[in-house]
């Protein structure tokens, strides 16, 4: 259940397919491993490698994997409450606490940004501490906004990205995050930075098209 945290504050919901879900009575389901023939019931599988969105459930005996095994969100723990664990229905509640306060506390629009000087606006991305609180948005010693982080919350940085956009336009230079806000922002993903930072290339790339079309006017 580690990965719990991450996944449900994105709010994904992972339709079905063949896999079991976390709460699917799969332990008790008969399996078989094709590699060594090995036989038995879902509770004597090992459990393997965890991905973003689900684990591996290995043989006990040559530890190949024999099927993987879906993590919850936040709907199936709610509809499976009985089943759930109590340490993982804190963490349950916790992240529709955060979730709820994150919908009150989000930049939505544009206009809720306020108005700020200068044509090159080299914007902050910062965090209140290395272990979450506020995502912060600062030009220079002006915040521009705060509202909840989420852990792995680089999903959240092109949207913010969008909304700066649409209120500075290519007056927008940059949204460059902290050191600081690193830990949070990347978390545990691979991908994170790169995402980051492809957002970041776009940004520069439409506001040097916007610049030369500016100087050079057809
Ligand atoms: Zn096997």
């Amino acid at each position: 259940m580690r990965k719990l945290d991450s996944k449900m504050s994105k709010g994904f919901i992972i339709q079905g397919n063949n896999m079991p879900s976390y709460y699917d009575d799969w332990q008790s389901a008969q399996f078989e491993c094709k590699a060594c023939g090995w036989k038995g019931s879902g509770t004597e599988l090992i459990e393997g490698e965890p991905f973003s969105d689900l684990y591996e459930a290995n043989c006990p005996k040559c530890r190949e994997c024999v099927t993987t095994v879906m993590f919850p969100t936040i709907e199936e723990a709610r509809s499976n409450w009985d089943k759930v664990p109590p340490l993982d229905r804190m963490m349950v509640e916790y992240m529709e606490a955060h979730q709820a306060s994150f919908e009150a506390r989000k930049l939505f629009a544009p206009e809720q940004l306020p108005d700020v000087e200068g044509d090159d606006l080299v914007i902050v991305w910062d965090i209140d501490q290395f272990n979450g609180g506020d995502t912060i948005i600062r030009y220079g010693n002006l915040e521009l906004w705060r509202e909840p982080a989420f852990y792995e919350g680089y999903w959240r940085f092109s949207e913010v990205v969008d909304l700066l956009m649409q209120k500075y336009g290519e007056r927008v230079q940059d949204l460059v995050p902290t050191r600081k806000s690193g830990n949070f922002l990347y978390g545990d993903s691979g991908s994170a930075s790169r995402y980051v930072e492809e957002y970041r290339r776009k940004m520069r790339q439409l506001r040097r098209r916007a610049t030369v079309t500016t100087i050079h006017p057809k």
